[in-house]
């Protein structure tokens, strides 16, 4: 598959890093978080650590990854572009500060490091490091022609494994199927067309349960006239895809849970609309949370309205009130406004969507009709 998509630049995005460092005040930068680890070099091992400064571009790994990293870095092209030291703990630490001899001011990920692990570099580098926030992830808002072909990718696998699975559903009243069976279909269904693995916990959310937002699926079974959350998503090498959508088992919901469905989806929609370059992240929360409050339920709408996602499932920007992060193209972020009500019901709709040079794409295009 990934051979008729466009490859990964990720020496573009090293590039991007060394113009971005002397902005934050250093010379080098210790990158200890895995995914901007993998972010900066194809690597995606359990444990690895990278020193990049203007001269050079270390990886340290240990011996279990001794020939995954080579082959990954190789597979990205950077080869040459990237040193790889294979070893123990002390033989990485005196690569990485070898690597880092040059750089008189050198930042840490303060977001990824623990106070101890901070302390002991400090006391290597025989200098005070900078502790640093954001500095790869906010490069990782932004992506690239590759990495949103992946994304576009791992959400057309889950929207087809949700066209799969839908008629378990429809079935429970004959063939009663669980909350976790139908979200262990659902996760076969993803992997079966190709998802590496689920992009997080799918949450399958039934009845009573649908007004817990995070509900983690149990045995209860599927119900007719209940509402059904599910919320979901696929990995395709390395990018995630996020997606929910609220059913009514048997037919259209009716009074409260009525109301609560047509509130979420226009404020859903709402949303949608708004995003574009050049607005706020902030904005998009104000849209959706405006809609809600105007319908009288803000109250009952107690999350953020989104999130960015990539190569983790939550990263910047965060659609959140406030949040302050300008959409540009290939800004990718989540509108997921939603309601819940305990005793009556839950209701939340997601779609993933990259922001274009004139507004956005939507990557999860699954339908929005609420019958099952
Ligand atoms: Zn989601
Ligand atoms: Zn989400």
């Amino acid at each position: 598959m990934s051979g008729s998509l466009a490859p990964l630049d990720v020496l573009r995005r090293q590039q991007r890093l060394l113009e971005a460092l002397p902005l934050a005040g250093v010379d080098g930068l210790l990158v200890t978080a895995l995914t901007n680890v993998r972010y900066l070099t194809g690597f995606t091992g359990s444990a690895g650590t990278l020193a990049i400064t203007p001269s050079s571009v270390t990886l340290t790994t240990d011996g279990r990854y001794r020939t995954q990293a080579a082959e990954q870095v190789a597979a990205v092209g950077l080869s040459e572009a990237v040193t790889i030291v294979i070893g123990g703990m002390d033989a990485q630490r005196e690569a990485l500060l070898a690597a880092l001899a040059d750089a008189p001011s050198v930042g840490l990920e303060a977001d990824h490091m623990t106070w101890a692990q901070a302390t002991a570099w400090e006391g290597r580098l025989g200098r005070a490091p900078v502790a640093t926030s954001g500095l790869v992830e906010e490069l990782r808002a932004v992506k690239d022609q590759g990495e949103i072909e992946r994304m576009r990718h791992a959400a057309a696998i889950a929207d087809a494994a949700l066209a799969e699975v839908l008629p378990l559903m429809a079935a429970t009243g004959t063939t009663p199927i669980s909350e976790s069976a139908f979200a262990l279909a659902l996760d076969s269904a993803m992997r079966q067309r190709g998802a590496e693995s689920v992009a997080f916990e799918t949450i399958v959310a039934a009845g009573e349960n649908s007004a817990k937002p995070h509900h983690h699926p149990s045995d209860r079974l599927i119900a007719v006239g209940d509402p059904v959350v599910v919320d979901f998503g696929a990995t395709f090498e390395g990018y995630r895809s996020d997606m929910t959508r609220t059913f009514c088992v048997g037919g259209q919901p009716v009074g409260a849970l009525r109301e609560i469905f047509d509130l979420v989806s226009a404020s859903q929609a709402a949303g949608v609309d708004a995003v574009r370059p050049g607005v706020t992240a902030g904005s998009i929360d104000d849209v959706c949370r405006g809609v809600i409050v105007d319908g009288g339920m803000g109250e009952r709408f107690e999350h953020s309205t989104g999130h960015g996602v990539g190569l983790d499932i939550h990263e910047l920007p965060w659609v959140a009130s406030q949040g302050t992060a300008i959409l540009e193209p290939g800004t990718v972020v989540t509108v997921e406004p939603g309601v819940y009500v305990a005793g009556v019901g839950g209701v939340r709709i997601e779609d993933t969507l990259v922001v274009t040079s004139s507004g956005a794409e939507p990557l999860t295009r699954f339908t929005k009709e609420v019958a099952a």
